[in-house]
């Protein structure tokens, strides 16, 4: 739950303040903008969609390609529909577009952030192109053949109380725009992440931009932050990709090894290794053993003394200290040890594989040691790790040296028993 809370916290904070900032700017800002310089920024929300979709491309983010395709006609048919060429269009024409985009563009941007990404990039694009493709048409047939008793119905105000006046879209599309506000917020809590929020922004950009289509900055202003958020979100979740560890998060081998460039004359390293972990996934399988991982991970993170972890890979973790010696760090390890061996974990029977005469012989081992609760349906389990030290002296000049040093280190600690701190 806190977990869910601070990554909703990280991924909603940066487009949550930028739509704080831009409603003064969309509001009062374009106003003071000279005719040239508003010209010119008509344009910027193409710069920022352009942008955005050479980055889906190359990353084959199709969730934000399609949303990038519905606001792009969003934007194109709104600004067609307040510009000069619009004027000439009849008012029928005016009216079934600008509703059939406050329909269906919220209904096709919830639609697509579920619409699971299978198969090749090429065909699923041809796929969900294909499903705009056909509504586009629709829309065309009902602009083109007049076919008012369409437009009605969708226009309908059929209950009346339900229409606040300082409502300017229709209740159907009122609907649809709460429909797939509350699809993406399920989303978005089932699935914190920074490209999450980038589409539910673009969402909500939607409806202000609807709602406020008469006031000339809005359009542009908010639509070319949609362009940004979602540029944002796609570089934001690559360059976590590179960096960060999808199990734990915490910053993976890449980042480690930047920042042992980084590194001093002064700096020590701890490498460390869960114990008999193997063992561990044998008996309670790797579900059980990934949960394990990553609470190892959330308890190393919070080393104190200065440390900042990285998962080495697989069940090894590394802790820098940089600018401290070797005695300065001895004993925050010694607390990381003693937090996590001290933890127990609650695990569900049901979670658990079929016993196996491996697990059972488990039981007994000095260092995983499992105990049965008061309540039948569940048991807790623990684990220790065993953690090697070296400090960047004599001989260990190099990161790399300082890192076999710690390693040699973890070796013995491992042979001296585990659960232990080595130097
Ligand atoms: P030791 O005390 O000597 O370290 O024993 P060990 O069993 O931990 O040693 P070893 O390094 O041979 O085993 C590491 C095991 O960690 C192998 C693999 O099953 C497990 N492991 C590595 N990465 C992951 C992971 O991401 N998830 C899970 N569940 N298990 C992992
Ligand atoms: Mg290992
Ligand atoms: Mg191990």
């Amino acid at each position: 739950m806190h977990r869910l809370i601070s990554q909703l916290k990280e991924s909603t904070i940066i487009p949550l303040a930028l739509l704080m900032i831009t409603i003064p700017v969309a509001h009062f800002g374009y106003q003071e903008f000279s005719v040239t310089v508003k010209g010119l920024f008509s344009l910027a929300p193409y710069i920022a969609f352009t942008a955005a979709t050479t980055l889906s491309l190359v990353y084959g983010r199709l969730r934000v390609l399609m949303t990038l395709l519905v606001l792009v006609i969003s934007y194109w048919a709104f600004s067609t529909l307040t510009g000069p060429v619009g004027l000439s269009w009849n008012k029928f024409t005016i009216e079934t577009v600008f509703n059939a985009i406050t329909i269906l563009g919220p209904l096709n941007i919830a639609l697509f952030a579920f619409w699971a990404e299978k198969g090749s990039l090429i065909s699923d694009l041809f796929t969900k192109t294909a499903a705009i493709a056909i509504q586009v048409f629709f829309v065309w047939l009902v602009a083109e053949n007049h076919y008012t008793g369409v437009l009605h119905f969708f226009t309908l105000i059929f209950w009346p109380s339900m229409h606040p006046d300082w409502l300017n879209i229709a209740p159907f599309s009122f609907i649809a725009f709460i429909i797939a506000l509350l699809a993406m917020a399920i989303r978005i809590i089932t699935q914190p992440s920074t490209t999450n929020a980038a589409l539910l922004s673009s969402l909500v950009i939607l409806f202000i931009v609807s709602q406020q289509l008469l006031i000339p900055g809005y359009l542009p202003v908010f639509m070319f932050l949609a362009g940004l958020l979602l540029v944002g979100a796609i570089v934001h979740e690559t360059f976590n990709m590179a960096f960060k560890d999808d199990l734990t998060g915490l910053p993976g081998r890449r980042a480690l090894n930047e920042q042992l460039a980084k590194l001093g004359r002064h700096y020590t390293i701890a490498m460390m290794d869960v114990d008999h972990f193997k063992k561990f996934n044998d008996t309670y399988g790797h579900d059980i053993g990934d949960q394990v991982l990553k609470m190892v991970a959330a308890k190393i993170r919070k080393v104190t003394g200065g440390g900042k972890a990285f998962r080495y890979g697989g069940e090894e973790f590394t802790i820098l200290f940089p600018g401290r010696d070797l005695q300065h760090t001895l004993p925050h390890l010694e607390i990381v040890r003693e937090v996590i061996a001290g933890y127990l974990m609650r695990i569900r029977d049901e979670d658990r594989p079929e016993d196996n005469d491996e697990g059972k012989n488990m039981r007994g081992r000095k260092n995983t040691r499992i105990q049965k609760t008061q309540k039948k349906d569940s048991s807790v389990v623990s684990v220790t790790i065993s953690i090697g030290v070296a400090q960047r002296e004599g001989m260990n000049k190099t990161p790399e040296q300082v890192i076999k040093a710690a390693d040699e280190a973890l070796y013995r600690a491992k042979h001296g028993g585990r659960n232990k701190v080595s130097t």
